[in-house]
């Protein structure tokens, strides 16, 4: 577990503001991708380089600001 690095970052989609959290896990060579939102299709995040993002899950805590545009939400 030595070569292994890894720690939980968190993404707020810019298209219609869902939180994300992610694990970000250290490489010694480089990957790519991206993840899009569930909810609206954008991409959350997008990345190159000596690391890579896996475990995507939705922050199922709404924020206040949010709480009336989501009542509508259907999961
Ligand atoms: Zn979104």
């Amino acid at each position: 577990m030595a070569n292994s690095i890894w720690t939980i970052e968190e993404f707020t989609c810019a298209g219609c503001g869902m939180n994300y959290t992610a694990t970000r896990e250290e490489h010694t060579e480089p990957h790519s991708g991206s993840f899009k939102c569930s909810i609206c299709s954008g991409v959350v995040h997008s990345w190159s380089g000596p690391h890579h993002f896996f475990g995507w899950a939705a922050v199922k805590t709404r924020p206040p600001v949010f709480g009336r545009r989501w009542a509508g939400v259907q999961w």
